[in-house]
């Protein structure tokens, strides 16, 4: 095993890479995850998905230039542009005038309230906005190179904080954040790449519910983030070794009761999965929610 801690090192060409939030979707089903190869594999997000990028592209752009006069046309023109770059789709394939113009205006008021709620509470320093970063996690037995990377919303070179932009239906519940894995990795990374060890973690989630920005905080020591780092290995193991699992109830003791991520509306491989039958009252015969209307 590499010394994390310690040693720089290139990634070999063949290195297996392991996007930090990749290991979030394992947790909540290991099959969706090796089924991203499918040929009839729907990679196009949901609109509370894209609706959260749109509001991350916003605040990086708010962060390099300042403020930003948003208007419905160009915001809902950048929302365009980014899912074309990504998926080589336009936003009119995937949601009606209503429905688009709608999330743009929840946009537009969101970042207007992160102006006031979240912005004045950043400390001052060199700020690292929606940095890609990278950094080895192991070598694998048949001696192949496992990779993470991630990316942060925003991170300080001179400042032992991270921030984290998160759009939600609804609030998180108190002490979410303490269970999250992103920290762990982003702790790693960060120091990996930048020296930095991070005292605090604030996440800032946005709830379109309510429309308002609530602050949720967390730490790490080195032993949980060694943990999550070990954690994510034997899931790039699984990985490389082709594993194929499916896990579409919430509890192994609850076996009937499914889970919200296996859903035609929430899971990319959903048609054509061979994982999602339960023995509920759920319709499995209907088909893939693909646009947001
Ligand atoms: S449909 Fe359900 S079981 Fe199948 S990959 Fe998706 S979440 Fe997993």
């Amino acid at each position: 095993m590499i010394d994390i801690w310690q040693t720089e090192y290139t990634p070999a060409e063949d290195a297996l890479w392991l996007r930090q939030s990749t290991v979030g979707s394992w947790e909540l089903c290991p099959g969706r995850v090796m089924q991203v190869e499918h040929q009839d594999y729907n990679p196009l997000p949901s609109e509370p998905m894209s609706f959260g990028t749109l509001v991350h592209e916003m605040l990086a752009i708010e962060l390099e230039q300042g403020k930003v006069p948003w208007a419905l046309g160009p915001v809902e023109d950048l929302w365009d542009t980014l899912l074309l770059n990504e998926y080589s789709v336009s936003l009119a394939d995937l949601a009606s005038e209503g429905v688009i113009h709608e999330s743009a205006l929840n946009a537009i008021g969101a970042v207007h309230l992160w102006r006031q709620q979240v912005e004045p509470t950043l400390p001052e320093g060199e700020k690292l906005i929606e940095r890609k970063l990278e950094a080895p996690l192991g070598v694998l037995p048949n001696g192949r190179e496992v990779w993470l990377h991630g990316t942060g919303d925003l991170l300080y070179k001179d400042k032992a904080i991270g921030f984290d932009w998160k759009t939600s239906g609804r609030d998180w519940k108190e002490g979410k954040a303490t269970y999250l894995g992103q920290p762990s990795s982003y702790q790693y990374l960060h120091l990996y790449n930048h020296g930095v060890w991070v005292e605090e973690w604030r996440y800032w989630v946005y709830d379109r519910g309510s429309s308002t920005w609530r602050l949720h905080t967390t730490r790490r020591d080195k032993q949980q983030v060694m943990a999550w780092l070990r954690h994510a290995y034997g899931i790039a193991c699984a990985i490389d070794a082709g594993v194929v699992y499916y896990t579409p109830t919430q509890s192994p003791y609850g076996k009937t009761e499914r889970g919200w991520w296996c859903s035609p509306k929430y899971c990319s491989a959903w048609d054509h999965c061979p994982g999602k039958y339960l023995a509920d009252e759920f319709d499995e015969k209907q088909s893939a929610i693909i646009n947001w209307v």
